[in-house]
């Protein structure tokens, strides 16, 4: 059994075994390693090697972090077969989709790369008479990042990458499921040439979470998991004085009109939905065709394509997805499928009762399609969260535009339309977060910013593009006037005007 232990200080910390936790490979419904929880110490050793190595590294100049960013984003690149299959072999998800997780943090570490330009203040000539005005961004200090399972890699290089670049010293607790991929992400960044204490990796569950939110040199702090989770972790941090950034849960809806490219859309649908096991924030777990026919033609052409997609083992490249993350999640999925039935819905596809031949411990899912699904169903408000797909159907454009903008989520939404009135009219109005036309999960390029609304997104700074790079640092603004000579200036005692 292998232990997995924290990072601190630039090196793997000795194994503790005061308390552990499982970690699962859900190909084989196994436990394949244990994980050391820390505590409040754990976080204090952290917070400590943090603070002792940061103020030289924001010394550093910002050619020289990039440089480092630059040999780091390389050796993730030479060793990505490795980190993918290490990846998936937590998680669950095919090899091919955790090189993709490794990519779309791989896009966030390139993008910061150009930090000396990124950082650059602003200035003003002769904002009064012999005043000059300029500003700067500096790093914050010690700042913290809380990830989920289901982006082992990606998330936590949304966060700590801009973090680092910034000036700053970073603490990870990544998910204590899928605790591998950001320990080797943080050896990878010593190698590279990050200095010992910049970056460190504490597992744990609540009781690290809640030391992060309490210590009081931990600056900021970025999450991404659950929405419940998120607003407490925004609440007790910002109670803290904490600079914060929560990104919560999701149910995104794609709309299809009558006039989409319907057989685009259904292989934009499966792919959003069922990809990952639809264990993406990003995912597309509600559609919302528009008109009875337009619904008829869609689910029609869903239930012959779903008799199509594969479910296997993450090393299997015919696959297309993989197991869920554990069973307990496997459960709570199959307790969504029994309670939309429940509610009155329609089961079109049922994926419960799949079993994969020499793998029969795993916990797979094949794809799930339920129709007639309705805005007051519990199971078209909650997040579920797996291989499950729900039709909602609506009459007009309005209707459809409504239900995501009336969700309690507002993560992801896409259009499917020839229409360019409808789509701008549809982006201008919905009440979400990130928009897609045409494009099934519009996570924005790593130069823009992924942000959710309402109960997805907590606080005001996105995710990296130029808002990572604002929430990792402080402005300071200098007003300078050097004296020439001559007589003294008269004091004012009013307030300055220019
Ligand atoms: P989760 O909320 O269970 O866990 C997220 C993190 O919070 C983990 O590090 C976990 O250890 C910690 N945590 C768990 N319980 C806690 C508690 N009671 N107090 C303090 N910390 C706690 O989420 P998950 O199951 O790992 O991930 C799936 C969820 O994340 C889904 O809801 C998904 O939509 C969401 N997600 C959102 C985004 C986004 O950007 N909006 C991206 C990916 C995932």
């Amino acid at each position: 059994m292998r232990n997995i232990t924290h990072f601190i200080g630039g090196e793997a910390a000795a194994w503790s075994g005061a308390r552990t936790g499982d970690v699962f490979a859900p190909t084989l419904g196994q436990i394949q390693a244990q994980v050391d929880l820390g505590d409040a110490t754990t976080i204090d050793q952290a917070v400590a090697n943090a603070r002792a190595a940061q103020p030289a590294w924001a010394a550093t100049n910002p050619q020289r972090r990039a440089r480092v960013m630059f040999r780091f984003k390389t050796l993730i690149k030479e060793n990505l077969e490795e980190l993918a299959r290490l990846l998936a072999s937590e998680h669950g998800k095919v090899i091919s989709d955790a090189k993709g997780d490794l990519q779309r943090g791989l896009d966030v570490v390139e993008f910061v790369c150009g930090i000396p330009h990124l950082m650059k203040g602003e200035y003003t000539e002769g904002a009064g008479p012999g005043i000059d005005v300029y500003s700067m961004r500096q790093p914050l200090g010690v700042v913290a990042g809380i990830t989920p399972f289901n982006f082992p890699a990606m998330i936590p290089l949304w966060m700590l990458a801009p973090a680092i670049a910034c000036g700053n010293a970073f603490i990870l607790k990544p998910s204590e499921r899928a605790p591998s991929v950001p320990v080797r992400l943080a050896e990878l960044a010593v190698e590279a040439g990050l200095p010992a204490g910049i970056l460190n990796v504490v597992h744990g569950d609540k009781t690290v979470v809640d030391a992060i939110l309490d210590h009081r040199d931990v600056k900021a702090v970025s999450f991404v998991g659950s929405s419940d989770i998120a607003q407490y972790v925004y609440g007790r941090g910002a109670a803290n004085g904490k600079r914060m950034q929560c990104m919560g849960g999701a149910k995104n809806h794609g709309i299809v009109m009558p006039d989409a490219d319907i057989d685009q859309a259904v292989a934009d649908i499966l792919g959003a939905a069922y990809g990952s096991a639809g264990e993406r924030c990003m995912a597309l777990p509600v559609v919302v065709p528009v008109g009875e026919k337009t619904a008829e033609v869609l689910r029609e052409k869903l239930v012959h394509e779903i008799a199509k997609l594969r479910v296997g083992v993450s090393t299997d490249d015919q696959a297309h997805y993989g197991p869920v993350v554990s069973a307990q999640h496997k459960a709570r999925i199959e307790d969504y499928i029994r309670m939309s039935v429940d509610e009155g819905a329609e089961l079109v596809v049922d994926g419960r009762d799949f079993s994969l031949q020499g793998y029969e411990q795993g916990y797979f899912l094949a794809p799930t399609l339920i129709d007639h699904v309705t805005p007051d169903m519990q199971s078209y408000q909650d997040e579920i969260f797996g291989p499950v797909l729900q039709i909602v159907r609506a009459r007009t454009f309005e209707e459809a535009v409504s239900y995501p903008s009336n969700h309690q989520y507002g993560n992801g939404v896409a259009i499917f339309t020839r229409n360019g009135d409808f789509a701008r009219k549809f982006a201008s109005e919905v009440e979400v977060g990130m928009v897609g036309i045409n494009v099934p999960i519009p996570v924005p390029v790593s130069y823009h910013s992924f942000g959710g609304w309402k109960r997805s997104g907590f606080g005001d700074l996105n995710q990296y593009g130029s808002d990572g790079i604002r929430f990792y640092t402080r402005t300071k603004t200098i007003t300078q006037r050097w004296p020439s000579g001559g007589s003294v200036i008269d004091q004012s005692f009013v307030i300055p005007t220019m």
